[in-house]
């Protein structure tokens, strides 16, 4: 361990699982039942399933918490839903859209929206019902909620142990962390509050949904860059 490498476990009984440029992450107590943090894209659903079945002897994802609503982050629910059948949670607002009762905001960027549109068309999973809504500061098998508006309006933090996943509310550059890329964000202020907000909690470990996890002292880079932007 120590030993930073994208599909292994970096951290006592957590894995991360590097899908191109997205990373999902499982937690193994040691039970029987996995808990899984983002599903990478619709199409990348079976790298997952594949590490499960070699590297975790085919334990069960009982239990799905999604960062927000966003392709790459919970594209592949529908396939690891047929599946595995686990519990499945997000944020209400996101989870609106996860179930395709509300579409996905169009982009801020006005060059992005014909191409998040076509990204829909190709890669769109199917919705997924039966989520379980989730809130700021709700405790659910030993996963603490943290909700970090902006990126999506529905979008949330989990704080397991000293260990922070914080989806695209904070992404990192392997060095420094940042906030999620700008033109993908539902509302700009809302981000740098949330950012500020994710300042005042104190972890070790950042495992975002971009970029290579931090695996100390996490909580004074936030800090670094709360300064940095000056909030
Ligand atoms: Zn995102
Ligand atoms: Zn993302």
């Amino acid at each position: 361990m120590g030993d930073l490498r994208p599909n292994s476990e970096i951290a006592d009984g957590v894995h991360w699982i590097k899908n191109g440029y997205v990373n999902s992450y499982v937690i193994d107590n040691g039970e029987d039942e996995l808990i899984l943090i983002d599903t990478g894209t619709n199409k990348k659903a079976k790298t997952i399933m594949q590490y499960i079945r070699t590297d975790l002897s085919d334990k069960t994802p009982a239990s799905i918490f999604l960062t927000h609503h966003h392709l790459d982050h919970m594209g592949g629910l529908f396939h690891l839903d047929h599946h595995f059948h686990p519990r499945k949670f997000a944020h209400a607002v996101d989870a609106e859209v996860i179930t395709g009762e509300r579409s996905s905001p169009a982009s801020r960027n006005l060059l992005l929206r014909p191409i998040m549109w076509l990204a829909l068309k190709l890669i769109g999973p199917p919705s997924v019902q039966g989520i379980e809504l989730i809130e700021d500061g709700q405790e659910e098998q030993g996963v603490k909620v943290y909700h970090l508006p902006g990126h999506t309006m529905g979008s949330v933090g989990f704080l397991k142990g000293r260990t922070f996943f914080s989806g695209d509310a904070a992404v990192s550059s392997g060095e420094s962390i940042k906030v999620g890329p700008a033109m993908f964000a539902e509302n700009l202020n809302a981000v740098y509050s949330s950012f500020k907000k994710l300042g005042s909690v104190s972890f070790e470990q950042l495992l975002p949904g971009h970029g290579a996890p931090i695996l100390e002292n996490a909580d004074q880079r936030i800090k670094e860059a709360i300064e940095k932007y000056e909030l």
